[in-house]
């Protein structure tokens, strides 16, 4: 037996008592005549103690050498301590050792094993597995093994079955590239490692299991932009004989759920919008609405003035910044600065103060008297001791130049509280999304969407207006889930990848078994997918998922702990008849 106890566990009530802990030497003091060593565990950290009264001398001197990290097994006696540590729970006692066995020695870890160490998150990654002894990375993993539980528990006291699907399959198209996976069996072959179980979610609602969800891991080749993995986990999840109502109420059931038993926070209906009003009203598909500062479009009260720059655009559109009135020219100047750093992009920025009495003094009074800025100012929803700012420009890109203001100035402003949530369902997508690059329309979610009940026809005529039975689940301004309505039968299926540019041949290629399979008698089905590394964040308070994840990969997709991706040798290469043409 290792141990009786975890060093978590032990109260006044055990004095006397004969234990046995094992750990890892968290830190030792060594006064000479008294050493204390606090030995830590996955549950707490417990105080030992030798000194040269009690403890025989070739102890004392094994305990004097112990070092940071060291693994060791001690047998002794629970005992009231002198000066009691309220701040953890076992502060009330100490071991007074009888035995001690060093069970492994460790390096000096090249970074303090303390909540708030002294690693950089380069050096933290490649030790990871120490990283995981810390308290913060210790404690999201637990929380999240927490979450998933409870996503279990929740699904399957619903009817939902957990099924696995293949992780070697063929391409589906999410909207990234693949990760490949070359065949040695069959030379020239590759599998694609699935971007999500789409088409096998629906080949389970053909096959019957009518309630299915997976916690699954999904791959997907795309830059990384900031806070992803080009491996995820989804909790995935489809239902046969729905219409979206009924999707929408089990999975915002499933997330009540989880506030409810993970944050203690209870949460009455989500409230819906539709995704043009999110658009509109906060430029962004996944709006954070436990703030305001909802967008006043202006073109009607600010063109048609002498100001050819917003004469000239095709929307000008501004927020009310509560209390901006406050700011300096300088600091406004920071912030005409921030808009045009090249991650935002905006060309400039106007500005009106919102004045105590009742005036307005704007960055363009040559071109508008108080009448026209109180218009703005109405239009914005903007009160004396406000600011507004205005920009102006192409609808798409001002929309999404002033969301990043209006999430930037929220930061600043403390508006976003971690330890509130605000969940939204943003209904009605597009079907398609217009591609600059390709110059072609794409699915905006995927080619198995449905479009909304007698909106096909639209496709001929006006494909970017056709919306799509689609929906995003969001919380606190991050999308945390996204599904659909899918299509059903053949014959719309078959109208959709023509419509997307596939070859009858390549749609057949591609997805023939799903054809095929619509031919058997397929149900009408729907569903979403939660990203599962992000909910898990959210719900702990942050916005990084990578404290979540027991060994992520870093920004240019490496782990540099195990170094992968790695070449592999020439041997493997000709197994699978493969021939490197590097660039360089
Ligand atoms: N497969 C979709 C995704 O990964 C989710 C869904 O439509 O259910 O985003």
């Amino acid at each position: 037996m290792y141990r009786s106890h975890t060093c978590g566990e032990l109260r006044a009530s055990h004095i006397n008592k004969e234990v046995t802990l094992a750990g890892w030497v968290q830190k030792s003091r060594d006064k000479g005549f008294i050493v204390w060593v606090d030995l830590r565990d996955r549950y707490g950290i417990t105080q030992l103690v030798f000194d040269e009264e009690r403890t025989p001398k070739a102890m004392m001197e094994k305990a004097q050498n112990l070092g940071r990290e060291f693994v060791i097994q001690v047998t002794g006696t629970v005992i009231e301590r002198a000066s009691k540590n309220p701040n953890i729970p076992t502060g009330d006692i100490e071991i007074l050792v009888s035995e001690l066995i060093v069970l492994n020695e460790a390096l000096l870890p090249p970074f303090t094993i303390e909540d708030k160490t002294d690693g950089g998150e380069d050096i933290r990654m490649k030790y990871r597995y120490l990283d995981i002894r810390r308290n913060p990375v210790k404690n999201s993993l637990i929380f999240r093994h927490k979450v998933t539980q409870e996503v279990r528990n929740y699904l399957s006291k619903e009817g939902f079955i957990e099924v696995e699907t293949p992780y070697l399959i063929k391409s589906t198209p999410e909207g990234a590239r693949d990760f490949v996976v070359p065949s040695r069996m069959n030379q020239g072959q590759f599998y694609a490692l699935p971007q999500s179980p789409q088409t096998f979610k629906q080949l389970l609602m053909v096959g019957g299991m009518d309630k299915y969800f997976q916690i699954v891991k999904c791959f997907r080749d795309e830059d990384l932009r900031a806070d992803r993995q080009p491996e995820f986990t989804q909790i995935d999840c489809e239902m046969a004989f729905v219409e979206q109502e009924d999707i929408l109420n089990a999975f915002e059931g499933l997330t009540r759920h989880l506030l409810k038993e993970v944050n203690g926070v209870e949460i009455d209906q989500f409230p819906r919008m539709l995704y043009d009003d999110a658009m509109r009203l906060y430029g962004n598909d996944k709006p954070d609405i436990r703030f305001g500062m909802e967008f006043g479009e202006l073109n009607e009260v600010a063109q048609h003035k002498d100001f050819g720059v917003f004469n000239s655009a095709e929307l000008v559109v501004g927020i009310a910044v509560p209390g901006g009135n406050a700011y300096t020219r300088k600091e406004i100047d920071q912030l005409i600065d921030w808009v045009k750093r090249p991650q935002v992009g905006a060309l400039g920025m106007v500005y009106c103060r919102c004045n105590d009495d009742g005036t307005y003094k704007s960055s363009v009074d040559k071109f508008y008297d108080q009448d026209d800025l109180a218009k703005w100012a109405e239009a914005t929803g903007a009160k004396a001791g406000d600011l507004i700012c205005v920009l102006s420009g192409d609808k798409n890109k001002v929309r999404a130049q002033l969301s990043a203001l209006r999430m930037e100035l929220a930061e600043r402003l403390g508006l976003r509280n971690p330890n509130e949530f605000a969940p939204l369902w943003v209904m009605d997508f597009p079907l398609l999304e217009w591609d600059e690059e390709t110059e072609r329309y794409h699915a905006m979610h995927h080619p198995f969407t449905s479009p909304k009940p007698g909106q096909l026809e639209l496709l001929a005529t006006n494909p970017g207006e056709v919306k799509a039975n689609a929906y995003d689940l969001v919380l606190n301004g991050n999308e945390i889930g996204g599904g659909s309505i899918r299509i059903h039968d053949k014959k719309t299926q078959a109208l959709m990848f023509d419509y997307l540019g596939f070859t009858e041949e390549e749609a057949k290629a591609q997805f023939g078994f799903l054809m095929n399979a619509f031919e058997y008698g397929a149900p009408p089905h729907g569903g979403l997918a939660f990203g599962l590394d992000r909910l898990v964040a959210i719900l702990g308070g942050q916005e990084t998922i990578r404290d979540f994840i027991a060994f992520p990969k870093n920004n240019a997709g490496r782990d540099v702990m195990i170094d992968a991706p790695a070449p592999i040798d020439n041997k493997q290469l000709e197994e699978l008849s493969l021939k490197l043409n590097l660039k360089s």
